[in-house]
């Protein structure tokens, strides 16, 4: 049952070839045996799980036929869960119950979705390698020497290693679409907007999007059809239809035009990526694709004002870890200025503490103007970009990573090495864009993804290009060897 896709499972437990809590069982097992390999959960929540799945077969036997009743499901590890541990993959929150449930998580789980756990992640979302989380490094299934990718690098390792079909990430720079690229999988970063935040701990407040994890357009479509619509409790959750993202999957792609900026093909791309993702423009030409080439001129500064502008509201946004209210506390403070410090300095990891200083130090006095501001102008200047391109133009497409996964601790001493990875990926979020990754090939034997990047609030332009990419290719079918 662990090869069945989303999509099959809806099916499957539609037609009564299974029932949830069979389903649900024989994917416990699945987990309990083999992510000891590659450490992608953070919590098994085996009892809710059990729970969730016999009532959603109760509610299917009184007639209920929703898409996603009785499908499983797990959570990144920062959106809250009532009850259960929500770590964000931090000592800090290591002892942190959430009191209730992130609205993605209340969405799903009303749409009859069962919780399998919750998902190991860069420490509050900070990485592109799933390296700084408090509870491991999480391994890529195709090569168990190699990250994964991050901050979501659970979330796709599981769906990689076939633990289960399908889970949620978030994407504040490319945390969906970088670890999908790394491990074979169909990642989508939505509108800014499109899925509510709340209850989904803050990173970086402007940037931070939820999203689907799964190896095939066709389920990120299910599950984004369960996650999206407006949300009066996040105050940037913008009021706009949700289409039917299922229904406009197979959509003719005659006389698409896509656009290939010139700015992405240049130096840093590996040579074998690029061949690959000319490979795939050919396979959507062969379906009626138009193709020519784009600039988007200030994609260079963008890996610049992103590590201005992330940090500097994560330094904002952390600042509510205190050892006061909630989270880790440390032992016998002297006084209140020692609680805070060493409460601090021992509940959050390095690189969270390196970009507390980055943002708090770029947001100071005297600095504000030369740094904050500067990032501001610069992300305006990303936006108009693809807004220019867009009008000639109705999709982007590029590398979403200039490598393939790395090993294991090779730029563990060089962040700045780690934050380039980010290059194609972090733009998407500057402008607030929807961006997905698919496989389309492989390096060395590890996966390769393809980027396609959408005006606002085309997610489904996105899910039918892919769709249609992935009835002519077999790469999203591929599977790690042992998994
Ligand atoms: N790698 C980027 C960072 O470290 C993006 C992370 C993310 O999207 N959450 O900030």
């Amino acid at each position: 049952m662990h090869q069945l896709t989303l999509a099959e499972i809806a099916r499957g437990l539609a037609d009564k070839s299974f029932s949830s809590e069979e389903l649900t069982g024989a994917l416990l097992a699945r987990i309990k045996q083999l992510d000891p390999q590659i450490n992608s959960f953070i919590s098994v929540t085996e009892d809710l799980a059990l729970g969730q799945a016999r009532a959603a077969d109760a509610r299917r036997a009184a007639g209920d036929t929703g898409a996603l009743l009785g499908a499983p499901i797990a959570h990144k590890d920062l959106f809250c869960t009532n009850g259960v541990r929500t770590s964000c993959g931090s000592k800090m929150l290591d002892n942190f119950k959430a009191p209730y449930d992130a609205t993605v998580v209340a969405k799903l789980a009303e749409a009859g979705m069962v919780t399998l756990g919750k998902t190991n992640m860069d420490e509050f979302a900070m990485g592109s390698a799933n390296e700084s989380s408090h509870y491991g490094a999480v391994k890529n299934p195709w090569n168990l020497e190699h990250v994964p990718g991050g901050s979501s690098g659970g979330s796709a390792a599981a769906v990689a290693a076939r633990l289960l079909p399908a889970t949620t990430g978030t994407d504040t720079g490319g945390s969906i679409r970088q670890p999908a690229a790394l491990t074979n999988l169909t990642g989508l970063k939505p509108t800014y907007g499109r899925v509510s935040r709340w209850g989904m701990i803050a990173y970086a407040s402007s940037l931070d999007q939820g999203g689907p994890l799964a190896r095939t357009a066709e389920d990120c479509a299910l599950l984004l059809q369960g996650m999206a619509g407006f949300d009066a409790k996040d105050s940037t959750s913008i009021e706009e239809p949700v289409p039917d993202y299922s229904a406009s999957l197979n959509a003719s792609l005659q006389g698409l035009r896509i656009g290939l900026p010139k700015e992405y093909f240049g130096a840093g791309l590996d040579p074998r990526i690029a061949d690959l993702v000319q490979a795939s423009v050919k396979e959507l030409e062969k379906l009626g694709a138009v193709v020519r080439e784009i600039s988007l001129p200030n994609m260079q500064h963008a890996i610049p004002a992103y590590y201005v502008i992330a940090p500097a509201e994560a330094s904002s946004n952390l600042s509510r870890f205190d050892g006061v209210r909630f989270g880790y506390r440390c032992e016998n403070p002297k006084d209140l200025t020692d609680l805070y410090k060493r409460s601090r300095g021992e509940g959050f990891g390095m690189e969270v503490q390196r970009r507390i200083m980055v943002g708090t130090y770029a947001l100071s006095a005297g600095y504000y103007d030369a740094y904050y501001v500067k990032a501001q102008q610069i992300r305006r200047l990303i936006k108009n970009d693809f807004m220019a391109a867009f009008n000639d133009v109705d999709l982007i497409l590029g590398p979403t990573t200039p490598n393939p996964a790395w090993k294991l601790g090779a730029k563990g001493s060089d962040p700045v090495a780690a934050y380039l990875e980010d290059v194609y990926t972090i733009t998407a979020n500057l402008a607030g864009l929807p961006g997905l990754s698919m496989p389309a090939g492989f390096v060395d034997g590890l996966p390769v993804g393809v980027q396609l990047l959408a005006p606002y609030f085309q997610e489904g332009r996105l899910l039918n290009v892919a769709h249609r990419y992935q009835q002519v290719t077999d790469w999203h079918t591929r599977a790690p060897n042992g998994f």
